[in-house]
C-alpha cells in the first residue's frame, strides 16, 4: 500500500490509507486512546478504540516522538469534534493495525513552541530536533521555494548555473580567508571563496555571458545577526550589459518572487527608489536605510537602491582601499582620475547595492574589463608591479584576451529570507548554521585532528595556550561593508 501524506487525506474520506510519522501529542478521552501523528505536510488525529484489543495494547505504549506506520480508514470526525485550526480537522483515521519503526528517548527541548526562548547552544546541538518544530520547517522550505523561483526565472531569461570551485587561491583583498593545507604541495595552502567573483569574472571572458549560482560563500569574520562564516548568495553576472540592464533585471526578479513565492507581503514603492551614497549618508547617516514608513508592519517591505558608492577609502595607515570590490569599473567620468591617480576620494565607482528593511541585502558592479584600468587600481592601493602579477597576474591576462565588457550582483539569500519569514537572525533559515561564537555544537567543530592527519598536511601546531599568546588578530578592513 503506498504512503499516504497527511495533507492529502482530507479529500480522501472513506479511503483505506497507510501513514508514517512521528507522535506528536496522546491524549486519553475514557476508554479511547487519540494520538496526532505528523509528518511532513501536517497532522492528523488518530484514534485507537479498545475493542481492537492488539492494536490498543501497542498504541498505550506510544510515546511523543516515536515513529509508526498506521494503517487504517479516513473517517469523517463527529461533528462536535471537528478542528477548523487545521487541514484534516474535519478527519480522523481509525485504525486497523500499527507498527512502531522507532522509539525516542525524551526530547532536551519541547519542539511545539516557536523555540526563541531556548538555549542556543542546546538548539544547536540538537539542530535535528530543532528543526523539527513548524516554524523551522517552514523557513527551510520557503527558502527552497525561493531559491527555485530564482532558478526558474533566470532559466527562462537564458542564464546558465554553472559551479565554481571551494578550494581556490588566498587573495588579500577581501576580508579573512579560510584556508586549507595542501598534502601534495607542503606549505602550501588553498583558500575556501569568499565569493566566487573572479572565476564569475572569467565566465565571461569565456563566453558564458549569463552566469548564475547559487553560490557558497566563505569568510572568517566575527557572526552576528547578519552574518556566518558561510553564506549564500544567487551569484549574477552578464555580458554587454550596463548598469541599468543589471539594475532591470534584478528588481523585476524580486519583485515577481514576491507576488508569486510571498502573496501576502507589500513592498512599499516600485521602481525601488535609487539614493546615491552621498545623499544616503548625509540624510539617513548610512548606506542601509530602512525606509519603512511603518516599521511596526511585518509585511511590508521597503526596497532602495544605493548607487555611486565611492571607489577607494583612506586606510588606518594612510593609504587607499576599496570600497567594494577591486574588480568594479569607475563611473566613466572618472576615467583620467583613475589612470593618473588623481583625486582619488573623488573617484565614484558604477558599484550599487540593495537595501531591504536596514540590511545589505545585494552588492555588484560594472566591472572594468581593461587589464590596464585593474592593473591601475592595484597600483593605487599601494600593491608593487610583481605583487600585483602574482595575486592577480590571472586576472590582467584574461582581460587581454578579448573580454566583454561585464557586470553583476549578489543577493545575499540568508538574509533575504529572514526578512521574508520576519526572522531577526540568519540563523534561523539556515538549516544548519554556526552559533554566534562560530561554532557547530552538534558535529563539535571545530575540532583537533589527529598528528597522522597533521604530518600529512605538514603542519606543526602550537599548543592552544601559546597559540592565543603568540598570534596577533589579522587586522580587519575599516569599513563594514561586505567585501568582494
Ligand atoms: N562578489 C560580490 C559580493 O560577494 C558581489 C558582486 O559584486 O557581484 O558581494
Amino acid at each position: 500500500m503506498p504512503r499516504f501524506l497527511i495533507k492529502d487525506t482530507a479529500k480522501h474520506i472513506g479511503e483505506k490509507v497507510r501513514i508514517c510519522g512521528w507522535v506528536d501529542t496522546r491524549r486519553a478521552h475514557g476508554k479511547i486512546l487519540f494520538i496526532d501523528l505528523r509528518d511532513i505536510s501536517g497532522i492528523m488525529q488518530v484514534v485507537f478504540v479498545p475493542s481492537n484489543k492488539e492494536v490498543y495494547d501497542l498504541a498505550q505504549t506510544l510515546r511523543p516522538e516515536w515513529v509508526v506506520e498506521i494503517k487504517g480508514q479516513i473517517v469523517k470526525r463527529p461533528e462536535n469534534m471537528v478542528n477548523d485550526k487545521i487541514e484534516t480537522g474535519m478527519v480522523e483515521l481509525s485504525v486497523d493495525s500499527l507498527k512502531v519503526l522507532s522509539q525516542s528517548e525524551t526530547l532536551p527541548f519541547p519542539i511545539d513552541g516557536d523555540g526563541y526562548d531556548i538555549g542556543e547552544e542546546s538548539r544547536m546541538k540538537y539542530r535535528y530536533l530543532d528543526l523539527r518544530r513548524q516554524r523551522m520547517k517552514d523557513n527551510i522550505i520557503m527558502r527552497h521555494k525561493t531559491i527555485k523561483f530564482f532558478r526558474d526565472f533566470l532559466d527562462k531569461e537564458g542564464f546558465v548555473e554553472i559551479e565554481t570551485p571551494m578550494l581556490t587561491k588566498s587573495t588579500p583583498e577581501g576580508s579573512r580567508d579560510f584556508v586549507v593545507p595542501s598534502r601534495l604541495q607542503p606549505g602550501k595552502f588553498f583558500a575556501l571563496p569568499q565569493s566566487p567573483q573572479q572565476y564569475k569574472q572569467l565566465l565571461m571572458v569565456a563566453g558564458m555571458e549569463k552566469y548564475f549560482q547559487v553560490a557558497r560563500c566563505m569568510r572568517d569574520e566575527d557572526s552576528r545577526g547578519d552574518r556566518q562564516y558561510e553564506h549564500t548568495q544567487l551569484d549574477i553576472e552578464m555580458s554587454f550589459v550596463e548598469r541599468e540592464d543589471i539594475l532591470e533585471l534584478v528588481e523585476r526578479m524580486l519583485i515577481k518572487m514576491i507576488e508569486v513565492v510571498y502573496p501576502n507581503k507589500k513592498i512599499q514603492e516600485t521602481p525601488f527608489p535609487r539614493i546615491p551614497y552621498a545623499e544616503a549618508m548625509k540624510k539617513y547617516k548610512s548606506d542601509k536605510p530602512d525606509l519603512r514608513n511603518d516599521k511596526n508592519d511585518p509585511n511590508l517591505l521597503a526596497f532602495c537602491w544605493i548607487v555611486d558608492f565611492p571607489f577607494f577609502e583612506k586606510t588606518d595607515d594612510g593609504g587607499w582601499t576599496f570600497v567594494h570590490n577591486p574588480f568594479s569599473a569607475q563611473k566613466e567620468e572618472f576615467i583620467q582620475n583613475l589612470l593618473d591617480g588623481k583625486d582619488i576620494e573623488k573617484i565614484i565607482a558604477n558599484q550599487y547595492d540593495i537595501v531591504l528593511n536596514g540590511w545589505e541585502l545585494a552588492s555588484g558592479g560594472i566591472r572594468s574589463h581593461d587589464p590596464k584600468v585593474l592593473e591601475k587600481v592595484f597600483e593605487i592601493m599601494g600593491y608593487k608591479k610583481d605583487e600585483i602579477q602574482k595575486q592577480f597576474g590571472h586576472m590582467l591576462s584574461a582581460l587581454g584576451f578579448g573580454a566583454p565588457p561585464h557586470g553583476g550582483i549578489a543577493p545575499g539569500i540568508d538574509r533575504l529570507v529572514s526578512l521574508l519569514q520576519n526572522e531577526p537572525n540568519i540563523r534561523e533559515v539556515i538549516a544548519f548554521p554556526k552559533t554566534g561564537d562560530g561554532r557547530d555544537f552538534m558535529m563539535d567543530a571545530p575540532s583537533e585532528i589527529s598528528k597522522k592527519q597533521l604530518d600529512e598536511l605538514h603542519i606543526k601546531t602550537d599548543s592552544l595556550k601559546n597559540t592565543k599568546e603568540k598570534v596577533k588578530p589579522a587586522t580587519q578592513k575599516k569599513s563594514t561593508k561586505t567585501k568582494k
